[in-house]
């Protein structure tokens, strides 16, 4: 039986690539829910917020009430994992929104300053090996229109490069990515993400 059976991972389904992910945690044993409404988060341990458009899955959070109810989830103890997109959700800074979107909304929850479609526009999408912090082998990721961190704050580890950018990091049970790992069927990072929410799991319990 995996040792992630009775983790309950949910996986914000607004837009974007929220299916890869689901398959994927599924695949590991995780018992996985698509989020659409604050009540879908009760009972989880982890939250996928996916790759997709952020200013699109910002707006409709707000619309739908989650973006408060994903801080509070977060505050109760709850791990997060931001790919692409959802990295550019969890920042405290968001540059290269266009102007005629003003202030696009975000979660505010990690210290990280995120540069959006950093490497270009979507015909500038690329694979490549990532060499991971803790990992034996390099990671094979896409980026699509990804940003990058263009500065991380005290406390944040810095977990994967690529020319010279950051593009992984972890700050306690948060983690931010600005690349899509769910497309490649390499499982490490959401095997990363599974012991986090396990974690997070344990540290709720007590
Ligand atoms: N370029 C998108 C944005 O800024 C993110 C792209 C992605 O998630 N693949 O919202």
């Amino acid at each position: 039986m995996s040792t992630s059976q009775s983790l309950r991972i949910g996986v914000l389904a607004l837009q974007g690539a929220f299916r890869e992910h689901k398959r994927l945690l599924e695949s590991l044993g995780a018992w996985v829910t698509e989020v659409r409404l604050p009540q879908q988060l009760e009972g989880l341990s982890g939250l996928i917020l996916p790759g997709g458009e952020s200013t699109t899955i910002g707006n409709l959070m707000v619309e739908y009430h989650l973006d408060t109810a994903i801080q509070d989830f977060h505050a109760a103890g709850g791990a997060i994992f931001g790919t692409c997109a959802g990295a550019i959700l969890l920042a405290r800074t968001i540059h290269g929104t266009p102007p005629q979107f003003g202030v696009q909304p975000s979660l505010n929850l990690m210290d990280i300053t995120v540069q959006r479609n950093a490497f270009g526009r979507q015909l500038d999408s690329f694979r490549t090996l990532l060499d991971v912090s803790g990992f034996g082998a390099p990671f094979p990721a896409v980026f699509i229109r990804a940003p990058v961190f263009k500065a991380v704050g005290e406390g944040v580890q810095v977990l994967a490069e690529h020319a010279g950018q950051i593009v992984l990091a972890r700050c306690g049970r948060l983690l931010a990515g600005s690349f899509h790992p769910e497309l490649t069927g390499d499982a490490r990072i959401h095997e990363l993400f599974l012991s986090m929410s396990r974690e997070a799991q344990a540290a709720a319990a007590v």
